[in-house]
Order: structure tokens, then sequence, then C-alpha cells
């Protein structure tokens, strides 16, 4: 037989992500790798999603999502961040921010143009370019505050650059891009004509007093900004797979195109539930929703500095990076197995966020959980200090 794989295959290969949930079940431990929200869905949302399928509201929606859920996307974007869109033409409701991301590479790079990438990074973000046949170039941050300058942007660019990925708060660092360093990477891409690819899911989960900025309301952004969210983390919804871009129509339209060729639509009456939670959810829940998840830090964060993990204590979005150094193995991923075999307690590798050297002593933990997993997990790690200086000696 002479059938194989197309080139492209080894392009995309399964997410270490996946691959900590697939080694947690078998051992029966504790997940906290995947970004899988456990958390209970609000009320509104699902009363509308369940009304909608009653209905009968079980067909295809129009390409680019129902009227309902894009009149209310822009009327938030109204509010939040001064964006004056028309519902019609500038929001793209899509199979998740995922698919916003993937829809918008097809759409507005070319094989060959290059992309800034912020290390650490989102896995997705490098894998969507590498699978659209862009080329990610990085730019490496550091713990504790993951900042970059104006001469580390000037150092990536080339003739080739088109777009860079910013990602506030950050997946996996939980950095709040401050508006300093949104306005560095304003003057610059303005300079370098740059499109902005701006992954903002996590908005509402900032802590300590920050604040969410979108790229796309600051002076001059808005023609060249493609802003990518989604209701997956707010309404912990991450199977529902409704996301959306937005920005002008001149680049949404092909956008929609695309995400109608690969999913023709977001499942519709889901679509209903999310719209219904924009609609519906007031100010206080966000609040309330980021007080809730300010506590799961600090209980995680106090934890895993007793058990000689040291955290990089995260401002925003629901994960946390931890130094793990200190631990047995060559690397990370033989160190998150050690961690996983000695207390049941999943994480995720941290080769997969950086490229270099330095997510050889790190792993990712996620406290999108119910308190009584988090307490579990808690109790789990800190029995973990003797057994790991027993192991080491
Ligand atoms: N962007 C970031 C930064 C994420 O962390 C995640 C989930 N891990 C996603 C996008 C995925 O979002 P969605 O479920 O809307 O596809």
């Amino acid at each position: 037989m002479s059938l194989k794989l197309s080139s492209r295959h080894e392009w995309v290969r399964k997410s270490e992500l996946r691959a900590m949930s697939v080694e947690c079940e078998r051992v029966g431990g504790v997940n906290l790798s995947q970004g899988v929200c456990d958390l209970a869905v609000p009320a509104p949302v699902v009363r509308a999603a369940k009304e909608a399928i009653d209905r009968g509201d079980n067909s295809y929606s129009r390409h680019d999502g129902t009227g309902v859920l894009r009149r209310a996307l822009a009327e938030k974007y109204q509010r939040r961040a001064g964006l004056d869109l028309d519902p019609e033409t500038d929001v793209v409701v899509t199979s998740g921010a995922t698919g916003a991301l993937y829809c918008s590479c097809l759409a507005l790079l070319e094989p060959g143009d290059e992309v800034i990438l912020f290390e650490p990074y989102y896995s997705y973000h490098e894998s969507t370019l590498i699978a659209t046949e862009a080329v990610p170039v990085f730019i490496s941050t550091k713990a504790p505050d993951w900042s970059f300058s104006m001469d580390d942007l000037e150092a990536a660019v080339s003739d080739k650059t088109r777009a860079i990925i910013v990602n506030t708060p950050s997946n996996p660092s939980g950095k709040v891009w401050t508006r300093a360093e949104l306005e560095l990477i304003a003057d610059f891409c303005n300079r370098h004509d740059l499109f902005v690819f701006t992954d903002e899911i996590y908005e509402h989960f900032i802590f300590d007093d920050l604040e969410h900025i979108s790229v796309a309301s600051l002076p001059g952004m808005w023609d060249r900004t493609i802003t990518m969210s989604g209701l997956s983390k707010t309404f912990s919804i991450t199977g529902w797979r409704i996301g959306y871009a937005v920005c002008p129509s001149k680049w949404a339209g092909a956008i929609g195109n695309f995400s109608d060729l690969v999913y023709v639509c977001a499942p519709t009456p889901l679509q209903m539930g999310a719209a219904a939670g924009v609609l519906e959810l007031d100010d206080e829940y966000f609040v309330k929703l980021a007080a809730k998840y300010r506590r799961k830090r600090e209980v995680l964060c106090a934890a895993l500095d007793k058990a000689g993990l040291t955290p990089c204590v995260p401002q925003g979005a629901y994960y946390v990076l931890a130094d793990v150094s200190s631990l047995p193995g060559k690397n990370s991923k033989e160190r998150a197995m050690y961690l996983l075999n000695q207390t049941g307690v999943a994480s995720v590798p941290g080769e997969s966020f950086f490229k270099g050297e330095q997510g050889k002593g790190i792993v990712r933990f996620c406290f999108a959980k119910e308190d009584d997993v988090i307490e579990d997990a808690c109790r789990r790690l800190e029995t973990l200090h003797g057994a790991s200086t027993q192991k080491a000696v």
C-alpha cells in the first residue's frame, strides 16, 4: 500500500495538554493540567440554551452567528471598550476562540509570513500558526513580570513579519498587559504595518485591582486588530464551542467565510444560551467571578509554596506556573510525571509553553476547579516536600 499521512500531519501533534489528562485518568489523580473549567454554568445560560432546543432552534445559524449573539457582543464591546461595532459586519461567531484564530490566520496570512509570539505562549497559538503555514518568531520573556522592550520587538521584526500575537491576560503566565506595554505594541505595529491578533478570552479573570485593556480600543488600532475571545471560560462552557472574532468588516468577511467552510456555524441553541449570558449577567457576576478565582489562586499558591514548588503568582487567567527544578528528572515532562506519580496531581510540563531551557524546570497548574478539588490537590501537593527530598538524596 502506498497510502501515507500527508506531510502536514507532522505540523500538528497531539497536544501535551491532552496527553497529561490521559495520564492523570490512568492513575486516578486530580487533574490540574488542562484548562477545563469544572464550575457550574450560570443559570440564564443553561435556561436559554434549553429553551432554544425545546423551541426547535436546532438548525444551522447564519454562518457568522445568530443575530442575537452578534448584537449582544457588539453592545458589550461598546460598553466595555468604547468600540462602535456593526453587529452585521464586524462580529464573527466561531467555534471557540480556537476557531477564531485558525480562521483569522487562514484569512489574513500568506504561507511564510512571520508572526511574533511571546514566550511563554499558549501552545495552540504556536500550532495554529504552523498549521496555517505561518512562521512563529519568538520573543522570550521571564518571570516574574514577563516584560519586554521595544528593542526586543525590533530584534524580532523582519520584512516578512505580518502580525503579532497578544494574549492578555496570558495563558500560561497570568500576565495582565499594562497600558504602557500595549502602547508599545501599538506604536510598533503602526510603524511596521502589522496585524495584532489579540486573544482576550481571560478578560474577566483579573486580580489585584488590575485593569483589562482591549488592544482594539487604543487610538488608531481598530483597523489592524483582530480581537479573539469566547465564552468557554466566563460561563464555564468549554465544551459548547462558542467564540468570536471582532474586527473591521474588511477582515471579518473572509474570517467568516473560512469559519463557514470548516465549521458551518457554532451550535445554534448554545449560541442562544451564550447570548442570554452576555445580555443578562451584569457587572456583579463578573466581579464575583474574579473574586472566586482569586481565592482559588491564593489557596493553590500557598500549597505550592509549602510544597517547595515556588509559584509565579498570576495577575490574571486561571493558571499558575511553578518552579519544579528541585524535583528529580531531566526535563519538565519527567518532573511532571514524578509529581503525578508521587502525589496524584497532574500538571502540564513547561516545555509546552517555552522553546528554550526555561521550560525544563517549570510546570503549569490550572485552578479552574471546584474548591474541594483544589483542596484535595493542595493536601496531596503538601505531602511532596518530604517525598521529593528523600528521593533526591
Ligand atoms: N485561548 C487561550 C489563551 C486559552 O487558554 C484557551 C483555552 N485553553 C483558548 C483560547 C480556547 O478557547 P475556546 O474554548 O474558546 O476555543
